[in-house]
């Protein structure tokens, strides 16, 4: 099976109501988009299903909900007012702005023989020096200016009165939110080493490079971990591997995506953080590449030791036991949801080879719907009652969306597209035999279920479905 074009996927996203170009009746606004109701639906899923596999499931591991707008020292103490940067150039003659690394990236990919060079280890000298030596030019073939650094920060204002005094920015990763409450968290609750804080929300980054969908976006969702331990009793190369581990597990195993699309990308020297011991990016590959789905990171103490001194506030930590004092160190993997959820489609995207039928493979979790419910006609009461009652039965307990335009037959290409494991039709029969017919999205098979079994053969097939095995 080979991977969707991106046109394939924006145009099932948009045409099914997952994702639509934001203010899209203003003319639209590059780098945003809105979840429609089948794309809020999977967003949330992946949502709770991160949570529940990381927070929920586990002794170890607590959540929080940290603000987008913090106290604007936060940023100053992570290094992200001072080198948060991309790389900008612009294009001399039109004046379109673009990452200096992804310009040199597209120009190695057109050379017939490229020289090796680590893009994402260059300084801002060095990716000068190879734009003037290569002579690269923009994608309108114009010279451009030699990369400056641009912050990804954004700033706002609170208060009624603009000024440096009330400068703040919206946060450029959810993870400094979990430092700032790390006394918190340790004051009120009763976790000790080695513990996660684990949370979900909005991140924003002044992107310079704009398309590839919902890869890259000024505004969007991450989930992130920091896990802390003490560097004396904890081996840390051990742990960063049982992360990995987790990390490769959740995306094959929970979310079922194929093994021999993900790739791990060890950073090198010149590429990591100063403050980083090691760090892996789990990449995936999407229509356009091999491309970082999710980041891990030993940080070593760097951030509760930058809070700490900015805040003034003692953020180490006590042993209960030994009553040692020190700063724990962390391991952070920190996830884009959005990133998720277009891996998720493309992954899911089937061709049915021989009848070209399309349908999203999603784990029925995972899927907006679990199940479908159709009236076969719309125009006769006794049946769209019947349907109506199971309809409501199995509301209780699945996410179930209904149908009763069209025949059939559409109805469950419908489905099929947008991820729907069963469809369930009422027809003249059911008023007589109390049973249904249960369609397979996976197979198209479909089976005649009574009413009285409903329930069970639907969740022994869900679970069947949800673990990839054959279903009855
Ligand atoms: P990239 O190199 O692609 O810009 P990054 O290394 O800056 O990403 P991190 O700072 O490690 O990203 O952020 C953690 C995760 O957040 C990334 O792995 C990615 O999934 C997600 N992410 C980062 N920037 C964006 C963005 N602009 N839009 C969507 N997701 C993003």
């Amino acid at each position: 099976m080979s991977t969707p074009s991106l046109n394939e996927i924006v145009s099932l996203a948009k045409r099914r109501g997952f994702v639509y170009p934001s203010s899209s009746i203003y003319g639209g606004l590059a780098n945003a988009y809105d979840y429609g109701p089948l794309g809020s639906q999977l967003m949330k899923n992946i949502r709770d299903a991160w949570w529940h596999h990381f927070i929920e499931s586990r002794a170890d591991m607590v959540g929080l909900d940290s603000q987008v707008i913090q106290h604007p020292n936060t940023w100053i103490a992570s290094g992200h007012v001072a080198s948060f940067n991309d790389p900008l150039v612009e294009d001399t003659v039109n004046h379109k702005r673009y990452r200096a690394d992804h310009l040199v990236e597209g120009w190695l990919k057109e050379q017939k023989e490229p020289p090796t060079v680590d893009v994402d280890s260059l300084s801002l000298a060095e990716l000068a020096d190879f734009i003037q030596i290569h002579h690269v030019l923009s994608p309108d073939r114009n010279p451009v200016t030699p990369p400056k650094p641009f912050s990804l920060l954004f700033k706002t204002h609170i208060g009624t009165i603009e000024g440096d005094q009330d400068e703040v920015y919206l946060r450029g990763e959810t993870a400094q939110g979990i430092f700032l409450n790390f006394k918190n968290i340790l004051d009120s609750t009763r976790v000790k080493l080695p513990f996660g804080i684990g949370q979900i929300g909005k991140s924003f980054r002044n992107e310079i490079t704009t398309g590839q969908f919902v890869f890259r976006t000024f505004e969007f969702e991450q989930a992130e971990i920091e896990y802390f331990f003490n560097p004396k009793t904890t081996a840390w190369q051990p742990l960063f591997k049982r992360w990995q581990t987790e990390m490769w597990q959740f995306i094959t195993d929970t979310l079922g995506v194929e093994a021999k699309h993900l790739r791990w990308r060890q950073h090198s020297d010149a590429e990591r953080s100063f403050y980083s011991r090691e760090t892996y990016d789990l990449d995936y590959q999407f229509s356009f590449g091999f491309k970082e789905l999710w980041g891990i990171a030993y940080r070593t103490d760097y951030d509760l030791q930058q809070q700490m001194k900015f805040s003034g506030q003692d953020l180490s930590y006590i042993d209960p036991y030994t009553q040692e004092k020190f700063m724990p160190h962390v391991i952070e993997p920190a996830l884009g949801l959005n990133r998720v959820f277009l891996m998720l489609l493309t992954d899911a995207y089937h061709v049915d080879p021989i009848n070209q039928r399309h349908y999203l493979r999603l784990k029925p979790d995972l899927a907006p719907y679990h199940l479908a419910v159709f009236p076969l006609l719309k125009n006769k009461p006794a049946l769209v009652k019947k349907a109506q009652t199971i309809f409501h039965r199995l509301q209780s307990h699945y996410r179930v969306t209904w149908d009763e335009r069209g025949n059939i037959g559409k109805r469950y290409l419908y489905q099929d597209e947008i991820g729907t494991p069963f469809a369930l039709t009422i027809d003249f029969e059911t008023l007589d035999d109390e049973a249904v017919t249960v369609r397979n999205r996976n197979t198209t098979t479909q089976k005649r279920v009574g009413l009285n079994k409903l329930e069970r053969y639907l969740q022994q097939n869900l679970n069947k479905t949800q673990k990839n095995l054959s279903i009855d």
